[in-house]
Parts: C-alpha cells; sequence; structure tokens
C-alpha cells in the first residue's frame, strides 16, 4: 500500500489551510479497502475520509491517517420507470449531475455545481435550489471501519433531513460509503418552487438543461469560487424554528427573513442573522465574513483553522445575544 507521510493538504481542502497529515492514502477500488483494513497503520492510527475537502476545516497537524476516495465508476441500468444509476464514491458530484442531464435522466439537475464528490453527497444530505439528494437516493453501500465488512443502507435507514444523516450522527467516523445508488425519472418533473427558477420559467417551456445551466450561472455570480477565495461554502445551517416560536420571534423583529420548511417550522436565514449583526464582511486576520454572502467564511490568504473557529464563535456570540438563536456549524470541523 503506497501511504505518503507528511503530506500537506492544503490544495486538498477548498478553505485552502494549510494541514499538515501524519500519513495519506489515496483509495482507487474497494478491493484496496480491505487491503487497508489489515494494514498496522490503518490499525494504529486515527482515521479520517477525505472527499473534496469542500466542508470541512482542517487541523494544522492531523495526528493520523486521511483515506481519499478516490474510486470512480457510474452504471446505468434501466427499470420501469425509473433509471438506476450506481455510482462509485470517488465521482465528482457536478460531472455526475452533469452526465445525468446530458443523457435525459431526470431529478438532480437543480444540484448542479455543488462541489464535493458523491460519496459525501448523502453525509450532510446536500441541498440546493428546493431539492435534496435524499428524494432521489435509493440506498448506499458503506465499508464499516470498525469491522471491514461492506454493508448496505435503505434510504428509510440513513434518516435524513435537513443538512443531516445517520452519517453525522450513529455512524459517525465508523462509515466510509464506497457506492451510492439514485433512482432518476424517465420523464421530467422539475422543481421550479425556488425564486430564481420560478421568475425564469414559470409558464414558460424550459428543460432540465436550461435549469442546470441557470443554476450555474447563479451559482458562479452569487459563491466566492474557492480557488480565488478559500471557502467552505454556507459555514452554518440556517436554524430551523417551530412556527409557534416563530410568531414570538416576529414580534420584535419584523423583519425576519425566512422560508418555509413544513407546515410545523420555518427555516430562519441565517444568512440575515449574520448581517442583522452587523458581521458581513467582518474581518478577525485572515479569516473573514465574505462581503457578499454573509453565510460564507474565506480564507484571504493565510488564515489557520483557528483564526476560521474564533471568528465563527463571535459571529455565534453575537447572533444568540440578539436573537437569541444558537447557530450551528454545517461545516465538519476534524
Ligand atoms: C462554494 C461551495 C458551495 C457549496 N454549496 C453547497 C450547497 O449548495 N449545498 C450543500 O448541501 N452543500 C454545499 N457545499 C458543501 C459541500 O459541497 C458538500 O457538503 C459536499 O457534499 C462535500 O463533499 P466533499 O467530497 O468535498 O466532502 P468533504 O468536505 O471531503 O467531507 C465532508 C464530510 O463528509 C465525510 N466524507 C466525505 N466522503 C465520504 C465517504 N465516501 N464516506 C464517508 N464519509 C465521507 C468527511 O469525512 C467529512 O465529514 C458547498 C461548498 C462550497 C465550497
Amino acid at each position: 500500500m503506497k501511504f505518503e507521510e507528511n503530506k500537506n493538504l492544503k490544495s486538498l481542502n477548498t478553505f485552502g489551510i494549510k494541514s499538515i497529515a501524519k500519513y495519506f492514502i489515496s483509495i482507487k477500488n474497494k478491493s484496496e479497502l480491505i487491503d487497508l483494513y489489515n494494514n498496522e497503520i490503518f490499525k494504529n492510527n486515527k482515521i479520517f475520509v477525505l472527499g473534496s475537502g469542500s466542508n470541512i476545516l482542517l487541523p494544522d497537524y492531523f495526528d493520523g491517517l486521511i483515506i481519499s476516495i478516490d474510486i470512480l465508476g457510474i452504471e446505468v441500468s434501466e427499470e420501469n420507470d425509473k433509471y438506476s444509476l450506481k455510482v462509485q464514491s470517488g465521482e465528482n458530484w457536478h460531472k455526475f449531475v452533469e452526465f445525468t442531464v446530458d443523457n435525459n435522466y431526470y431529478g438532480l439537475e437543480n444540484l448542479a455545481l455543488i462541489p464535493g464528490k458523491v460519496g459525501a453527497a448523502p453525509i450532510q444530505n446536500i441541498g440546493a435550489y428546493g431539492i435534496e439528494q435524499k428524494s432521489f437516493f435509493h440506498s448506499c453501500e458503506y465499508f464499516n471501519l470498525e469491522d471491514g465488512n461492506f454493508y448496505t443502507l435503505t434510504k428509510e435507514e440513513c434518516d435524513f433531513s435537513y443538512r443531516n444523516s445517520i452519517f453525522k450522527n450513529k455512524l459517525k467516523n465508523k462509515a466510509l460509503i464506497s457506492e451510492v445508488i439514485y433512482k432518476l425519472n424517465k420523464h421530467p418533473d422539475y422543481n421550479i418552487t425556488y425564486n430564481e427558477l420560478k421568475n425564469a420559467f414559470e409558464g414558460k417551456k424550459f428543460d432540465a438543461k436550461d435549469i442546470f445551466d441557470l443554476v450555474c450561472s447563479v451559482r458562479n455570480k452569487k459563491l466566492p469560487d474557492p480557488k480565488l477565495l478559500g471557502n467552505s461554502g454556507s459555514f452554518f445551517k440556517n436554524p430551523i424554528v417551530k412556527i409557534s416560536e416563530e410568531k414570538d420571534l416576529k414580534k420584535p423583529f419584523s423583519e425576519l427573513k425566512y422560508f418555509e420548511n413544513d407546515e410545523n417550522s420555518i427555516k430562519i436565514s441565517a444568512a440575515w442573522l449574520i448581517e442583522s449583526v452587523g458581521l458581513k464582511g467582518y474581518r478577525i486576520g485572515d479569516a473573514g465574513v465574505s462581503e457578499n454572502h454573509s453565510l460564507i467564511l474565506v480564507n484571504y490568504a493565510n488564515a489557520s483553522s483557528k483564526n476560521i473557529i474564533e471568528l465563527a464563535n463571535y459571529i455565534i456570540d453575537n447572533v444568540f445575544k440578539k436573537f437569541g438563536i444558537k447557530l450551528e456549524m454545517e461545516v465538519n470541523l476534524i
């Protein structure tokens, strides 16, 4: 097995944080996982599973083994009313979505341009523009890092909710997702509930490629490109509150910005909360709140994870003091 030692992970995390890993290995097929499980370096070290590093904050030094998931492959099979796509966990998510759009496998078009690998998509149940991956997720296979066996989980067993799943709870640090099966529609059933999509398409003729292109163009305009300015997308989750509590919140803060969640709860815009405490564009050294999008924390040059955490805690404290709402981090602290 080819382990690298003292590997610099700066180019392997979108925050662009300099982080050194004691050991690093790239896994390109499933049989390598069995070999890895039997290796002394695996047995004697703390393990972290790495995708594209677009939703993590790494420490200066990781005293353990980083397993980079680079298993590739997509298999398509046709069923009565669906296409079944078995996707290996190292595939790039956006390229996978593009592949589905190019082939008229419908459903994932709203999830274009989300950075990361397919194996990470179920971890926080990625979502954007009115859709979460759970709507098309069928099942996944994972390698149990504790007993060295492969298991399958159904959608129900994954316990998906907003930016959450079993992999962030009961199976945290225990499961390495090796492949995911998505079931996609043979006929379009577009979701254009999100304002930007509704405004562009309602009452007009459009197709999946139009949605895909619009989502890409809006995202390119709105979000900082990690290649130019280190970031991990939304740093915090939008807090969910019960509608009964929301009535109390709206009285003192009449301009509270929120989205519908379900019949009992709403999602408050965390970006709005951060802006309301005057922290849009705020900076502590090289760690900053984006000037264009206050939910995104950025690394201007040489921020360390400590700097980013200090800034995040400052935001959490200020929002809590004003609104009594505790922001939760979406990014995984390693
Ligand atoms: C500019 C930008 C925009 C973004 N926009 C969105 C968005 O719109 N919606 C959204 O939901 N997210 C968004 N994100 C967050 C990110 O893209 C997703 O969370 C993505 O799924 C992370 O994938 P990754 O491969 O980079 O995972 P990593 O960051 O490498 O890992 C994230 C977590 O998943 C675990 N993990 C990764 N792969 C596996 C695996 N195979 N098995 C087990 N565990 C694994 C890691 O251990 C870690 O805990 C954005 C990020 C950026 C930088």
